[in-house]
C-alpha cells in the first residue's frame, strides 16, 4: 500500500538543498516511493491513501548525534552546575534508580525527541541494557553506542587516575555482547558503533581494543573529547598531551569516528580533526549551558564534518539548531551565516553520514527510508511560508510537529504518540524524579546543595 502527503511543501535535505513547493511525497512500505509535483505523483499512484498535506511542511527527521536519553532525571538541576558538575554528592540520582526506573526516564527522553521531530538518535553509554527494550519500542530509529572504559572511578575526585585492564575487558565484553543483541535489529532499525567514553577516561590499551572491536565488526566509533577544561588538565597531567592530540597519537581518531563536545581545543587540534576527517557532535544547547563554544567554522574549515546532538537532559533538536544558529553567529559576529540550511543540514545530512546511516536516512529522496516529520506551517510564529527552513529554525517549536513516521510508520499522528502510553510514563517519571532528588539530598545532608525541593520547609 503506498500514502501520500499530498500537495504540501517537503523540504528534501538533498545535496541540493530543493524545497519543493506544491508538491507530495509517496511513501511505499518503509521506504520514499517518490517526491514531485501534486498532480504528477497523483496520476502515478491513483489508488494511494492520501494524507491532506495543505498548509504543512514535511522535514526529514532530525538525527541526533549524541545523547543519553535516561540523564533527563537530571532535569532542572544539572543544567546549572556546570561539568564536571559541581554538585558534590558521591553519587548521581541515577544511581539511586533501579535499572527499570532509570528506563521510564529513558523513555521519557525518546517521548520528548519524538514530539520534537526527532527520528534517530544516537544514545551513548554504560546503562543501555537497563532500557534497550522500552526505548527501541518507540519506533524511533536508534543507534546504541555502548560505551568502554578502564579508568577506576575511585580516585578521580581526588585527582588520582588510575586505570583497570579487568574493568576495560568487562566493559568491551558489554560493548560486544549489546552490539550481538541489537545490530541489525528491526529490520535494521537499530544499528550500534563502538564508544570509548572519553580521553582521560581510556588508556592506550583500551583504545586501541575498542577500535579493534569496531573494526572487527564494521563499525564506527565515538568519543567525548575535548569537552571541559578539567579533561584537558588531567589528559595533560597523565598523558602529557592534550585529549585530541593523545587519541590521534593512539590511532583513535579517524573518518568514522564521531568526537562529541570538541570545545576546549588548542589550533593544533582542530588540524588533527580536520586533518583525520572526523565527525564533529555539536551539542550547542549543552555547550550553551556550559557557557563554552566549539570552534565550528575552523572545524570546518580544517574538514571535519558537522553534525548536531542534544547530550544530557533535553532532546529537543529544533532548540539545539537554533541555540547553533545563534552561538556560531555570535562567535563569528556575522549576521548572515551560518544559513539556517547549513544548521538543517548539519542536523539531517551530515547526521546521517556521521552515524553510518547516510545511504538510508538523513534526506527525502527516492529509495530512501520514510523518516519523516510533518510541520503544522500554518502557526502564527511560521506565517507566511515563502522560506520554511528559515521560519521553522528560527521561530518553530517543537509543538509545531504534529506528525512522525519511521520506516514507513506513523509513530506520532496529528500530536498524538502511538508507540507510548505518553500518560503513564510522563506520571510516573515525574513522581520518582520528585522521590530520588530528595532521596539523594537526604542521605547526603552535609553536601551543599542550594535548591529547595518542592515540598521542603522554606530556609531559615
Ligand atoms: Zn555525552
Amino acid at each position: 500500500m503506498t500514502l501520500v502527503i499530498r500537495d504540501t511543501t517537503v523540504v528534501t535535505s538533498d545535496a541540493a538543498r530543493t524545497v519543493r513547493h506544491g508538491a507530495s511525497i509517496a511513501v511505499g512500505g518503509d521506504r520514499v516511493a517518490a517526491v514531485g509535483p501534486r498532480d504528477e505523483i497523483d496520476r502515478r499512484f491513483p489508488d494511494a491513501e492520501r494524507v491532506d498535506g495543505r498548509g504543512k511542511a514535511v522535514f526529514p527527521g532530525l538525527v541526533n548525534c549524541h545523547t543519553h536519553l535516561w540523564f533527563t532525571v537530571a532535569r532542572g538541576i544539572q543544567e546549572d552546575f556546570g561539568f564536571p558538575s559541581t554538585l558534590a554528592f558521591p553519587q548521581t540520582v541515577t544511581d539511586l534508580l533501579s535499572p527499570e526506573e532509570n528506563a521510564v526516564f529513558a523513555t521519557l527522553g525518546a517521548l520528548e525527541a519524538l514530539r520534537g521531530g526527532t527520528t534517530t538518535l544516537f544514545d551513548v553509554g554504560f546503562r543501555i541494557p537497563d532500557y534497550a527494550k522500552p526505548v527501541v519500542a518507540s519506533g524511533l530509529r536508534i543507534v546504541f553506542g555502548p560505551s568502554s572504559s578502564d579508568l577506576d572511578p575511585a580516585g578521580v575526585r581526588d585527582g588520582r587516575f588510575t586505570y583497570s585492564p579487568a574493568r576495560g575487558e568487562k566493559t568491551l565484553r558489554a560493548v560486544d555482547d549489546l552490539i550481538s543483541g541489537w545490530h541489525g535489529a528491526e529490520r535494521g532499525r537499530i544499528t550500534c558503533l563502538v564508544a570509548a567514553h572519553a580521553a582521560e577516561a581510556c588508556s592506550p590499551d583500551l583504545l586501541r581494543a575498542a577500535r579493534e572491536l569496531a573494526e572487527r565488526r564494521n563499525l564506527g566509533t565515538t568519543i567525548h573529547v575535548n569537552q571541559s577544561q578539567w579533561e584537558v588538565d588531567a589528559v595533560m597531567r597523565v598523558r602529557g598531551l592534550r585529549p585530541t592530540e593523545y587519541l590521534f597519537q593512539c590511532g583513535f581518531l579517524g573518518p568514522r569516528m564521531i568526537g562529541a563536545h570538541c570545545r576546549y581545543l588548542s589550533p593544533a587540534e582542530v588540524a588533527l580533526l580536520g586533518r583525520s576527517r572526523v565527525f564533529v557532535s555539536h551539542n550547542a544547547a549543552m555547550a550553551a549551558r556550559r557557557g563554552s563554544a566549539p570552534p565550528i567554522q575552523a572545524l570546518e574549515a580544517a574538514g571535519a564534518t558537522i553534525a548536531m546532538g542534544s547530550d544530557n537532559m533535553a532532546h529537543d533538536m529544533l532548540e539545539v539548531m537554533r541555540t547553533g544558529l545563534f552561538m556560531e553567529r555570535v562567535a563569528r559576529q556575522d549576521g548572515e551565516r551560518p544559513w539556517p540550511e547549513d544548521v538543517l543540514e548539519w542536523t539531517t545530512r551530515n547526521g546521517a553520514i556521521a552515524l553510518g546511516l547516510g545511504a538510508e536516512v538523513g534526506s527525502l529522496e527516492v529509495g530512501k527510508k520514510a523518516d519523516l516529520a510533518v510541520v503544522d506551517a500554518r502557526r502564527p510564529h511560521l506565517v507566511p511560508n515563502v522560506r520554511i527552513v528559515s521560519a521553522f529554525i528560527h521561530n518553530g517549536q517543537a509543538g509545531d510537529v504534529e506528525s512522525v513516521m519511521v520506516d514507513g510508520r506513523w509513530l506520532m499522528r496529528d500530536r498524538r504518540v502511538l508507540t507510548i502510553d505518553e500518560a503513564d510514563v510522563v506520571a510516573r517519571a515525574e513522581a520518582l524524579g520528585q522521590r530520588v532528588w530528595r532521596q539523594l539530598v537526604e542521605k547526603y545532608p552535609d553536601v551543599p546543595f542550594p535548591i529547595r525541593l518542592p515540598g521542603s520547609a522554606p530556609s531559615a
